[in-house]
């Protein structure tokens, strides 16, 4: 986006509770422009997704090893990048006006004369009792509903709220970052005559595939919590609605709820395999055994843009090429018509549907998703004597595909590779170490060449101690026999190797157990 020095602005926006799903609209249409993007903890990361690739990232929250950073700097990042004409997105977990400090950051912004906007967010109440089922309000038990944070001041640890004064309003109380004092405020709510049979309801991760949940009474809630090892963050709801929660678990109760998937592909391939067993349940770590990166000679490039409308076709080997191709054509032309009148190829069906997000047709692709197949059907269907053609591509493995049309089709070919791939370093990867320590329920194969991977790399999947240990799944006959050669145990294995039979067989698979 271009920016100047008059147009900076913050954007305060309710990141929701987890689910990414369940930002608003505006919030989305605001990360996809944001110049800059600050976030915290609670606001999934997943949301940075929809960010452009050069908006600079600046996550402000806990992790491991080190504290948050402190308010002031945060609200300093604000005001400075805004100053500097610049959009800046301030993602906030649910809501930020609620318990989210954004009064403070506000102030802040108006002292510094910042030009701001405030988009609202589900806060973390309303999204956990839609999750769990549990009406807030109802006409019979409950007409009034209460938010309370068990710290006030995450700096201060200490308590003013009057708990006792709360006991007896029959308000359903939802109760923010309350599980460290818990047995501190049951205690103040049982002094102050709330009966011990009140039903508490607490959910830990609200919303994601991680979500659990824990149900007793204000008698009982602390030795259940400490039973079930739930933590923060947790959402505690207290009141005669929680036993009057739904019966189904329409979230929880899911086919392959609580279940860790481990997805063995490249990154760009991996999404449609990952949205549906997220949309079972299930909870997915991606691990890219290979990676795409850039690579091109921006010389060639410039030449073959400059004269781009004059290829009778243009063969698209990938998703991956298809991707930088226009990247780097919108960068040099404001115009998509400068492309020409070319006829258009792609490899497969995900290359194909990857060029027709750009409104553009593809004439042809072929029966089966390999350059052989191209190649073949090409030639054969299409008469390519003399004619012009543009392969985009990667670094690697085309040269058979330029090398057949041009002798056996007699096609005046150049190609253009834009990318390399390369494989990932998964001892130095965010989601492998997790992988290490959390382990999984399986690894799914999708190719033979997963397994290989997977063998290549067995060093960064080295579970540490108390990991879950994880089946074997394989999509198909071909990758059953890979496994099977370099002696590792199937788990499971679809019938069929397709997506859909995969995801069926690992359903199957954990049901019956
Ligand atoms: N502004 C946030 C609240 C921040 S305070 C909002 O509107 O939701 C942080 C507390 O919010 C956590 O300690 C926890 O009590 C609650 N919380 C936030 N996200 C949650 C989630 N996904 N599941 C359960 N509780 C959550």
């Amino acid at each position: 986006m271009s920016s100047n020095k008059s147009t900076g602005k913050v954007y305060l926006i309710g990141a929701g509770p987890g689910d990414p799903g369940l930002v608003t609209v505006r919030a989305r249409q605001l990360i996809e422009i944001a110049d800059v993007i600050v976030y915290d903890y609670l606001a999934n990361p997943k949301l940075l997704d929809w960010a452009r690739k050069d908006a600079e990232r600046i996550y402000v929250g806990k992790s491991a090893g080190r504290h948050s950073i402190p308010q002031d700097e945060i609200e300093e990042i604000l005001v400075n990048r805004a100053n500097k004409g610049l959009q800046v997105v301030r993602l906030k977990g649910g809501d930020p006006f609620v318990f989210g400090r954004g009064g403070e950051e506000i102030d802040e912004l108006q002292l510094d004369k910042i030009p701001f906007e405030i988009v609202p967010g589900v806060t973390a109440a309303l999204a956990t009792a839609a999750y769990a089922g549990i009406p807030l309000s109802h006409r019979d038990y409950s007409s009034s509903i209460t938010f309370l944070t068990g710290h006030e001041n995450p700096e201060k640890h200490t308590l003013s709220i009057d708990f006792k004064a709360h006991a007896k309003t029959k308000s359903t109380l939802c109760l923010y970052m309350g599980v460290g004092q818990l047995p501190r405020i049951v205690g103040e709510l049982t002094e102050g005559g709330m009966s011990g049979d009140t039903p508490v309801g607490i959910v830990e991760w609200a919303t994601l595939n991680r979500q659990r949940s824990v149900y007793g009474t204000l008698d009982t809630i602390v030795a259940d919590l400490k039973a079930s090892g739930i933590g923060a963050p947790a959402m505690i709801i207290i009141g005669e609605v929680v036993a009057h929660r739904a019966k189904t678990e329409w979230f929880e109760g899911r086919e392959l709820f609580g279940k860790r998937f481990v997805v063995t592909r490249a990154r760009e391939q991996a999404g449609q395999l990952t949205q549906m067993l997220e949309d079972k349940g299930a909870e997915v770590i991606e691990l890219p055994f290979i990676e795409v990166q850039p690579q091109f000679d921006a010389k060639r490039l410039g030449e073959i843009l400059a004269g781009i409308a004059v290829y009778e076709w243009v063969i698209f080997t990938s998703a991956n090429g298809v991707k930088l191709f226009f990247e780097l054509f919108y960068k040099a032309f404001d115009d998509i018509r400068c492309l020409g009148p070319m006829r258009i190829a792609a490899v497969g069906a995900a290359t194909a549907r990857e060029i027709e997000a750009h409104k553009l047709k593809v004439d042809f692709v072929p029966t089966q998703a390999n350059a052989d197949a191209l190649a073949d059907e090409l030639i054969e269907n299409e008469g390519m004597e003399s004619v012009q053609v543009l392969v985009i591509t990667g670094n690697q493995n085309r040269e058979e595909l330029v090398l057949r049309l041009e002798t056996e089709g007699r096609a005046i070919v150049d190609t253009l590779p834009l990318y390399k791939t390369i494989k990932t370093d998964l001892l130095n990867n965010e989601a492998a170490a997790r992988f290490r320590k959390e382990g999984a329920d399986a690894i799914l194969f999708t190719s033979s060449s997963t397994v290989n991977s997977f063998i290549d790399q067995s060093a960064a999947f080295k579970l540490e101690e108390g990991a879950r240990q994880p089946v074997l799944g394989s999509i198909g006959p071909m990758t059953s026999k890979t496994l099977k050669d370099k002696k590792l145990p199937i788990g499971f294995e679809a019938s069929v190797s397709s997506l859909e039979h995969f995801v069926d067989a690992a359903v199957k698979h954990f049901s019956k157990r």
